[in-house]
């Protein structure tokens, strides 16, 4: 297809604004599906989207529309993911295209990702089509929303504002139409050197890293030596092809184009997201910019909870190459044995993965509480130096630390004026500071400054909790800050269980440690013996329970300190079994479960 009849382009919105209902709908109204390849939803695919109702990956798809002026029209788009944990992934695709759809649900109203959104398609110079969905609702209010819409930006004040239905289909064709004549078309020039853009990649068992082009300058054929230029990685590719939807081979890919390529390479290191292919035998001068690399918020060791590591190793590769936002290293546990360390995007990433292993690979894991990544600067001999730090084992002695730093980010909450009490009562709890409160036709936002470690984990559902479901929010890390946080280490029976270890704020140490020994008196499989159980910090016992002995005729109660001679016998004997114990602690996941609930 020439150039001026491709328009490449994403559609952005909140959650459950309709994105993918959307994009059905386009598919249908163009040449892309047939009908027996129907499925109730064509893009959400992954059976792990299928079950929460969210798209978790990109997808590309290219449709062929003849518009009004008779010509045809290759429309190449790409979905974005809608749950907080992945915005990283939004503006991968907004790089690869020239527009935006904009949908706004018309009960609902414009939401923390909608504006979130907005700024990053506004920010990569595309052009944004505000579309109102959902108006056969009975709950649409399209004239408030719209007004909503306006606020937004100046450039929306005089914009045109479409009110569709995508479950009808109603309006549909109007921005069909609106994409065609008000998207830019692809600038770029065949006759340069080639330089394409890597926004995405999935790992295929038999064709190697299959990597998602967008080509700016010039053109691509197969048979030809290319370059990844972030490593000088060079490969000679038999397929290159299109997204129709399924991937489809073809002959040429030009500029503008969007399609993917067989690389052949195994190592999934080798193919960055972000990354400019060009021709090896004629270079492009300068590399796209590329990506931040994905800054993973939350940090857990992922072991398997039978077998061998062999298989998750294969399994967590890859999984790492279909996903650039995980990261992950291999880990050793005194108890849990060999497993990795991986880094997501927040909690839901993280179990998001685990389903994928168990989905697709067959793989139960077990996870360790979570944390996010710390700067710890050391004093002493080793002042000046600043670890960084990703798992609580590794988290210096409290004697060589200096001062801790710990991420924060700015996270935006759209609400009613009903759940504003509420809400900044939780977030004043989750250590939150007010920046900015705005109130738009009833849209009321507020934005805190707050420490990653509060939200990573249990903060959305809260939100969602106390607003009723209503409030939604977006985060966006922030920098570094100095932070009052400590290691709490889990002895069991006088031996230190590594794999326990936390770290959370000092002012919350007591309390949490409390909770957690009480919760591990019942979540630690009994032995014969009893076991002492403590939670200690800088050197000092916080808290201590004693896990009760497995007997018929338990007459000793764990808490009460038993004066008989057998019992104080079997104590001994179990404290001279120190090291012995230590490995043979049965660690089972309600063990890690015990460490979330009492942060
Ligand atoms: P996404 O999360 O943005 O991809 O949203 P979905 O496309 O999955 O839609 C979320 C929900 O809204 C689904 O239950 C859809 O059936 C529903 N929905 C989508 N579009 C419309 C619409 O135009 N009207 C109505 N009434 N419901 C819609
Ligand atoms: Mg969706």
């Amino acid at each position: 297809t020439q150039q001026q009849y491709i328009r490449n382009f994403s559609i952005i919105a909140h959650i459950d604004h309709g994105k993918s209902t959307l994009a059905d709908r386009i598919m249908e109204m163009t040449e892309t599906v047939d009908e027996r390849e129907r499925t109730d939803q064509l893009l959400d695919s992954m059976s792990v989207e299928r079950a929460h109702g969210v798209t978790v990956k990109s997808r590309t798809v290219r449709n062929y529309y003849t518009a009004d002026d008779g010509h045809r029209y290759e429309l190449n788009f790409i979905d974005t993911p809608g749950h907080v944990d992945f915005s990283y992934e939004v503006s991968k695709s907004l790089a690869a295209s020239e527009g935006a759809i904009l949908l706004v649900d018309a009960a609902q109203g414009v939401q923390a990702q909608t504006v979130a959104n907005f700024r990053l398609a506004k920010a990569n110079g595309l052009t944004v089509l505000p579309v109102l969905n959902k108006i056969d609702s009975p709950n649409a209010d399209p004239d408030r929303v719209e007004r909503q819409v306006r606020a937004l930006d100046p450039s929306m004040e005089t914009a045109k504002i479409m009110r569709i239905s995508a479950k009808t289909g109603e309006g549909v064709s109007e921005v069909l139409a609106a994409i065609i004549r008000q998207i830019p078309a692809p600038q770029g020039s065949r006759d340069q050197p080639l330089k394409a853009l890597v926004f995405d990649s999935q790992y295929d068992t038999y064709k190697g890293v299959i990597a998602y082009l967008r080509l700016f300058d010039g053109h691509l054929e197969t048979g030809r030596t290319l370059r990844l230029m972030a490593n000088s990685t060079n490969f000679v590719s038999d397929e290159i092809g299109t997204f129709a939807p399924s991937m489809q081979a073809c002959e040429q890919l030009e500029a503008g184009d969007v399609g993917y390529v067989v690389t052949g390479l195994k190592d999934p290191t080798q193919v960055r997201v972000g990354d400019t292919l060009t021709l090896d035998s004629q270079p492009t001068q300068r590399a796209l910019p590329g990506y931040a690399p994905a800054q993973p918020m939350v940090y857990a060791g992922i072991f398997p909870k039978s077998g061998d590591s062999k298989e998750l190793a294969a399994a967590m590769a890859k999984l790492v190459l279909n996903d650039s936002s995980l990261t992950c290293e291999s880990e050793q546990s005194d108890v849990l044995g060999s497993g990795f360390r991986c880094g997501f995007l927040g909690a839901f990433h993280l179990q998001i993965i685990r389903e994928r292993l168990h989905d697709e690979f067959g793989i139960d894991v077990l996870t360790t509480a979570p944390n996010v990544p710390y700067r710890v600067h050391l004093r002493g001999a080793k002042a000046g130096q600043v670890v960084e730090v990703d798992r609580p084992t590794t988290f210096p002695d409290y004697s060589e630390i200096d001062y801790v730093e710990e991420p924060f980010a700015r996270v935006d909450i759209s609400m009613p004026g009903s759940a504003l009490n509420d809400v900044m009562k939780l977030a004043e709890q989750s250590k939150g500071t007010l920046v900015d409160l705005g109130d738009d036709d009833q849209l009321l936002l507020a934005s805190y400054h707050m420490p990653v470690s509060e939200i990573a984990y249990d903060f959305f559902n809260k939100l969602k909790s106390v607003s009723h479901g209503y409030a939604t929010m977006n985060v966006t890390m922030e920098d570094f800050e100095p932070a009052d946080v400590v290691k709490v280490e889990i002895y069991i029976n006088y031996a230190r269980v590594d794999a326990l270890s936390f770290v959370l704020h000092r002012e919350d140490a007591p309390r949490v440690a409390q909770e957690l020994v009480h919760k591990l008196k019942y979540a630690v499989p009994r032995r014969l013996y009893p076991m002492p159980t403590q939670a200690v910090v800088e050197g000092r016992a916080l808290a201590r329970v004693d896990i009760p002995p497995l007997r018929k005729n338990a007459a000793v109660n764990g808490e009460k300190r038993s004066t008989s001679k057998k019992q104080a016998l079997l104590r001994r004997q179990s404290a001279n079994k120190r090291a012995a114990a230590q490995s043979d602690i049965e660690l089972p996941q309600s063990v890690f479960n015990a460490i979330l609930e009492a942060e």
